[in-house]
């Protein structure tokens, strides 16, 4: 079922002060972006596919278990996205990662995709479109539709922060596609920044483009 998930605990508001905090330097900063995306997917995949079968312990043999067999697809929006990707790996077994880029073209506000590695069909498939930042929602929206238009069965937006403006408009336009968050603030500055928010979440990761 499809709805936003603000997940409230403890050691992710922790961590989401943290990362607000402008003195968090990168290297924190790129590791508490893992580290919360970890705890958010855990969160969002409550539901991963299983297969039963039977292990030997060491004290008895045939005892029962689940062993993930879904496939889920990670489909990071660079470049920010990026810094999402390793820390669900590391919790989720049997990912696959799709990179998708936008760039934004002045003339017709509007994002134009440069990079595109998802694969053209996503029939029965669950996609998760990785992307800290949900400011207005736009380029969120723009590679959901490219997801559901490939058939993906279910879309999952993974985001550390969305904006209430932007979280509503996206809602709207989308509203098949689950929003997993850890945090959803007042609104948006004059340049698109979330407020509070955490800056500019590719530069702190990655640092500024020049
Ligand atoms: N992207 C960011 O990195 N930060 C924001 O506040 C909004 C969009």
């Amino acid at each position: 079922m499809s709805g936003v998930v603000l997940v409230d605990h403890p050691v992710l508001a922790h961590r989401v002060t943290q990362l607000r905090d402008r003195d968090t330097g990168g290297d924190t900063f790129r590791q508490l972006v893992s580290e919360v995306s970890g705890l958010l997917a855990y969160e969002a995949l409550r539901d991963l596919g299983t297969t039963e079968v039977t292990v030997d312990t060491p004290v008895a043999p045939g005892a029962a278990g689940r062993r993930v067999s879904e496939v889920v697809l990670l489909v990071p929006i660079l470049r920010a996205g990026l810094g999402m990707v390793q820390a669900i790996q590391e919790v989720v077994p049997l990912t696959e990662v799709a990179h998708v880029g936008l760039r934004r073209d002045e003339a017709t506000l509007r994002s134009d995709v440069y990079l595109d590695r998802v694969p053209r069909n996503l029939s029965g498939r669950r996609v998760i479109v990785c992307d800290p930042m949900l400011a207005t929602g736009g380029s969120l929206g723009q590679v959901c539709d490219l997801v559901v238009a490939r058939g993906a069965a279910e879309v999952v937006a993974l985001c550390i922060i969305a904006s209430e403006p932007g979280l509503a408009a996206f809602r709207a336009a989308h509203p098949g596609v689950s929003v997993y968050c850890a945090a959803v603030d007042p609104g948006l500055n004059d340049v698109g920044y979330i407020v509070p928010g955490l800056g500019d979440a590719g530069d702190r990761l990655f640092g500024p483009p020049d």
